[in-house]
């Protein structure tokens, strides 16, 4: 059920930045092709919406985890050229032939399912392979290169790119991106003239060495910080507000929320929002006597979580507003906005802006501002 009354949060996302994001990685990109990756829901942007604007700024290679969201890709961009992460799930080959998706194929047996079917339909299908340079994640292992080129050379068949994916770009002096990056090169020496692509948002900023033909941006699209340590340079796509419900006065010693664990120093005022660990306002944003949580930006002001988020709602500390700036019931409080970002909110809770941007599927009216063809910022 959506929830479209309008009362609740409001979620904004602004196709317009996700383009010029898209633009402005394909710059520092020049000379590979930039594809977009839109898996979980396009980090929780909409995948149909962002597939559209996405496409329009001039993507035209998609990658999706799964078969059902290459199918989604799909319906929105008749047109695209779509990779499965996730690979060939068994079983599915007709259907990937139905939708032409391309599975990124990280195994013998996913290799064998998929030959076979080109072999019982005379058609070389196209796909992708991946190799694991060190991740321990999806990809053929190392010593299985040649078996794997030997294998579609008996055939005749050739991927449509090999790929890797690395483990550490976020930090781009980790001595693991050389050894990544040198393996890779070792890969694709048994697959010469087949396009390469290693790089995600954070190996694209690392350098021209990680770009080789094709690079797969994701985070770095939807507006969050690639590269830890750095200024982000790309733009926020996403804002939410939420209603307050109710504000009220709470006396030094009180305690406010589940679990009692966290009482209050002063007398307080104190806003309750519509917004909770359902919506995606992480459980780890609580805060109490011992250890600070999250903030809200109620009124231009970054307000802190008091007590455990609740499933529903989260109570704010609203006192510094002073007694003559009490916001209304109805008002709304920025969760995510220009004051504190998607990685603000994901340091104060312990985790990652991916998280953050693919928690968010609450119960929001989406609202979709600007378009992919809005001219290169
Ligand atoms: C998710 C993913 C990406 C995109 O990574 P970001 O860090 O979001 O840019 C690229 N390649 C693979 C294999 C992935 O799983």
């Amino acid at each position: 059920m959506a929830l479209t009354s309008g009362l609740g949060g409001q979620l904004s996302i602004d196709l317009g930045a996700l383009a010029r994001n898209w633009r402005a990685l394909d710059k520092v990109s020049a000379g590979a092709l930039t594809g977009a990756v839109v898996k979980a829901d396009a980090y929780g942007t909409g995948i149909t919406m962002a597939s559209k604007a996405l496409h329009a700024a001039g993507a035209r290679f998609f990658f999706a985890a799964t078969p059902d969201e290459g199918m989604a890709v799909r319906a929105a961009v008749p047109d695209a050229h779509i990779f499965v992460l996730n690979g060939l799930y068994p079983g599915a080959a007709n259907l990937y032939i139905r939708q032409n998706l391309m599975p990124i194929i990280s195994s013998m047996a996913m290799l064998e399912e998929w030959l076979a079917k080109c072999v019982e339909r005379n058609e070389a299908y196209p796909s992708a392979f991946h190799f694991d340079t060190g991740m321990n994640r999806l990809g053929f292992r190392l010593n299985e290169a040649t078996l794997v080129r030997d294998r579609i050379q008996a055939l005749g068949y050739a991927p449509q790119m090999v790929m890797s994916h690395l483990a550490c770009a976020d930090q781009p002096s980790h001595e693991k991106n050389r050894t990544q990056l040198a393996l890779f090169g070792s890969v694709m020496t048994q697959f010469p003239g087949i396009p390469a692509s290693l790089a995600n948002s954070a190996g694209l900023m690392t350098g021209r060495d990680y770009h080789f033909q094709m690079v797969r941006p994701g985070i770095a699209l939807y507006g969050g910080r690639a590269v830890s340590g750095r200024k982000n340079p790309m733009a926020p796509v996403v804002t939410l507000h939420v209603p307050i419900v109710q504000v009220k006065e709470a006396r030094t010693g009180e305690t406010v929320g589940y679990g009692a664990t966290h009482a209050l120093s002063r007398d307080s005022r104190l806003a309750i929002l519509s917004h909770g660990y359902a919506d995606g306002f992480l459980r780890s944003l609580s805060a109490s006597n011992t250890r600070p949580g999250g903030k809200v930006v109620i009124r231009g002001k970054a307000c802190p979580v008091v007590g455990r988020v609740s499933m529903d709602q989260v109570t704010v500390d609203i006192t510094e507003l002073g007694p003559d700036n009490i916001p209304n019931p109805g008002e709304g409080a920025e969760v995510l906005g220009n004051l504190l970002g998607v990685d603000d909110l994901a340091d104060a809770g312990g985790t990652i802006g991916y998280e953050i941007l693919t928690s968010l599927k609450g119960r929001y009216s989406r609202n979709y501002v600007g378009d992919g063809n809005l001219p290169p910022g």
